[in-house]
């Protein structure tokens, strides 16, 4: 058995932005290791795709002000890297009512914005046919976050702070270590490293610490810890459609926009959301999607393969209705793994005490959410957690223990399984 004192399993956003902060922080000597079940930088749960979207605007103050502190944190490793992760623009429009809470928060912590009424946002954007009541908010601090640079530069940041990587070894197993009854019981971590050569070998380790970052995989790792979470996972939809590369104007997309429309009777999410063509992505194509998945699952291992046909075509539709330049069909679309819990928000805590008792705080877990926009401050956070026990951010709104997070024995189905779409 080899020994580490911190243990990440999962080795995508977050857990690559934590092995990072603990190779910074930790004490020379200390030896970090990162678990990985697939290979780095995979499709295989959120991380998917070119893009997403990172915003300060939020009708939640607490996500609004940490979102606010993600910022400086992605600036500081843009400063580190010294390379572009987000590039900064934003807007959104909805009906009126649905952007007040969003306006009142910006107000209230002096946030730069700027109002459009729904003929104002037709003259800036390529869309027609917008409701009258629509007016559009073009907010700062918002942009367009590089997915595929930011995991590969957390990966070589993580490497170049001595932390070790490994790939293609699932963590089938954690046990707290029964040969001590204190709080520092380690973490006993076994798993199954697959080799290239077809073979697979069961790899045993013990960690001071171990935090999971393994998202909507989540419950398969914790199984033996004798606790689950209620997850509901949304395999959602991305969408690639054509612009028009001939027009004179050039048809120009100035900014990620998100619209917020309560559903009406022929569509269950009007939450469409679009992003200009960027330089990392595909050519001449602008993403757009609908924030709402019509597949619903509990185990990743129930993914389907193939997108669902409702997101298409309430997406073609839409798109139809209201975008100019835009082809109305998909040139290419995949899922990705959303997981949730019942009040859409992130779980980031230590395993719970009355399951685990006095050595709950040597695992540490990250799950659900929409966290892309925060994942240099989760990894800092985390690492905080691990090292120090506590953290300087304000995480009691996403503890383990509130309502509808951890399930009991009689929520098998879960009880709760729809949680509304939520503007990612
Ligand atoms: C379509 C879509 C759009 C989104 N848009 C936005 C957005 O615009 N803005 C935003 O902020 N957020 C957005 N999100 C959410 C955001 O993408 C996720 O919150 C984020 O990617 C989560 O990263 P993660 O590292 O926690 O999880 P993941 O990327 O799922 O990584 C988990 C890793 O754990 C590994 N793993 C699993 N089990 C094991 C095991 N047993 N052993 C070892 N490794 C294991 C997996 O292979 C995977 O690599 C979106 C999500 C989706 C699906």
């Amino acid at each position: 058995m080899t020994n580490y004192d911190y243990i990440v399993v999962g080795g995508c956003a977050v857990g690559l932005s934590t092995a990072y902060n603990l190779g910074k922080a930790c004490e020379k000597g200390e030896k970090v290791l990162v678990l990985e079940k697939f290979m780095y930088f995979n499709q295989a749960g959120s991380s998917g795709d070119f893009v997403r979207m990172f915003r300060t605007m939020y009708s939640d103050i607490e996500l609004c002000k940490l979102a606010l502190k993600a910022r400086d944190l992605w600036i500081e490793l843009e400063k580190e890297a010294n390379v572009e992760l987000i590039k900064m623009m934003d807007y959104q429009d909805g009906p009126e009512g649905n952007l007040t809470k969003p306006i009142e928060i910006m107000k209230q912590l002096n946030m730069e914005y700027q109002q459009l009424s729904s003929a104002e946002i037709m003259e800036r954007y390529p869309f027609r046919n917008l409701p009258s009541n629509f007016i559009g908010v073009f907010a700062k601090d918002n942009g367009i976050i590089n997915v595929f640079l930011t995991l590969r530069i957390l990966y070589k940041l993580a490497q170049e702070n001595n932390v070790e990587l490994r790939e293609n070894e699932e963590v089938t197993k954690l046990e707290l270590n029964t040969g001590n009854h204190s709080e520092d019981r380690n973490v006993i971590v076994t798993t199954i490293r697959k080799n290239v050569n077809g073979t697979q070998d069961t790899m045993t380790y013990s960690a001071k610490k171990v935090i999971i970052t393994a998202g909507a995989y989540v419950n398969n790792v914790i199984k033996t810890l004798n606790f689950q979470i209620q997850l509901c996972i949304w395999e959602m939809v991305s969408m690639y459609f054509t612009l028009d590369a001939v027009s004179n104007p050039p048809i120009q997309v100035p900014s990620m926009w998100f619209q917020f429309q309560d559903e009406t009777p022929d569509s269950k999410s009007n939450l469409f959301y679009g992003f200009p063509e960027v330089s990392w992505g595909p050519e001449n194509q602008t993403r757009i999607a609908v924030d709402y998945s019509s597949r619903m699952i509990y185990d990743p291992d129930e993914r389907h393969t193939g997108v669902s046909e409702y997101e298409l075509q309430i997406t073609s539709k839409w798109v139809e209705k209201h975008c100019i330049g835009v082809q109305k069909y998909p040139v290419f679309q995949g899922t990705c793994l959303m997981p949730n819990v019942r009040d859409n928000n992130f779980v980031l805590d230590f395993a719970p005490e009355k399951v685990l008792g006095p050595a709950h705080k040597n695992i540490i877990i990250f799950t659900a959410g929409w966290a892309f926009k925060f994942v240099p401050l989760l990894g800092k956070c985390l690492s905080q957690l691990a090292i120090n026990g506590c953290t300087e951010y304000d995480i009691s709104n996403y503890n383990i223990d509130r309502e509808g997070v951890l399930k009991d024995d009689k929520d098998t189905p879960p009880k709760h399984p729809v949680y509304k779409p939520q503007p990612c």
